[in-house]
């Protein structure tokens, strides 16, 4: 079984197909998806929780759990209304995730500024309420300056925590995976590590060990070659786990085991039971 780490299933790009296209994930044998809750504004935060109580428990329809968060770009909305709705989200047991979260200065938006201290406000609510984070980090090109601020924060405010997280799509590079994994968090490759031109990223998955790891779709963005340019789906993490088995030498089945056990571990989920 493989779980997507990471998909926006509240997105409007499903509205008119979203069970159908829960049913694919589950045929390809996807058992799991984390649906990321930020919507398209605070506001909307709620959505992805409210898409897991639709559809957990109907059959033949892959887990679902959920998240809750402020986008980088959305930070200049956080106030206090912003942050007890996260509050009371991160209270409920489908909600296992504080994201994603993080610092993006390659695209404009909300200052620099407002994106870290916005983050380090919604880390706090995140420790309180004992969920692990999921990270959105995008310097400008040809910087590290994101990553750098990035991981000062995380030393300052998230790793006396322990609570560790997901760097969602990592795009960095080998020393900033080192970092993370030393940092408690998992790193998570989304389907550019199937394009042509992300050898370099190749390079750096071919070295991170298999208990570090997660897949992920960013679903509906970012879908895996061949089917790059189209609406992503869950069902297609299996061909990012796919090209991750070829850089470890290993099969699908080892990395959907190995990314799944890591899953259960960073979000304290038996698998048994259910959580
Ligand atoms: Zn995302």
């Amino acid at each position: 079984m493989l779980i997507d780490s990471h998909a926006h299933l509240d997105s409007p790009r499903y509205a008119d197909d979203r069970e159908a296209v829960l049913r694919r994930t589950w045929e390809s044998g996807v058992g799991a998806v984390l649906s990321i809750g930020i919507g398209e504004e605070p506001a909307q935060m709620h959505q992805a929780l409210e898409i897991c109580r639709q559809y957990n428990g109907q059959p033949n329809i892959p887990k679902l759990y959920s998240s809750a968060g402020v986008y980088p770009h959305n930070t200049s909305e956080i106030n206090d209304a912003v942050l007890a709705k996260l509050d009371i989200l991160l209270a409920e047991p489908e909600v296992i995730a504080c994201g994603e979260i993080g610092l993006d200065y390659y695209h404009e938006g909300a200052p620099h500024a407002t994106q870290r201290e916005g983050l380090i406000r919604l880390l706090e609510v995140a420790a309180v309420r004992k969920r692990p984070i999921l990270i959105h980090c995008r310097p400008t090109d040809n910087t590290t300056n994101a990553w750098d601020d990035l991981f000062e924060i995380l030393e300052a405010h998230w790793r006396p925590t322990g609570l560790g997280g997901v760097m969602h799509c990592f795009g960095g590079n080998y020393e900033q995976a080192r970092r993370s994994l030393d940092l408690g968090f998992l790193v998570s490759f989304a389907g550019n590590l199937t394009y042509p031109k992300a050898q370099p990223l190749r390079d750096v998955a071919a070295r991170l060990p298999l208990d570090g790891l997660l897949v992920e779709t960013d679903a509906p963005w970012l879908a895996p070659a061949p089917h790059r340019g189209k609406r992503n789906e869950p069902a297609w993490v299996s061909l990012t786990a796919q090209t991750l088995a070829g850089l470890h030498g290993s099969t699908e089945q080892e990395i959907a085991q190995a990314t799944t056990k890591n899953f259960n571990r960073l979000f304290n989920i038996r698998p048994d039971v259910g959580n």
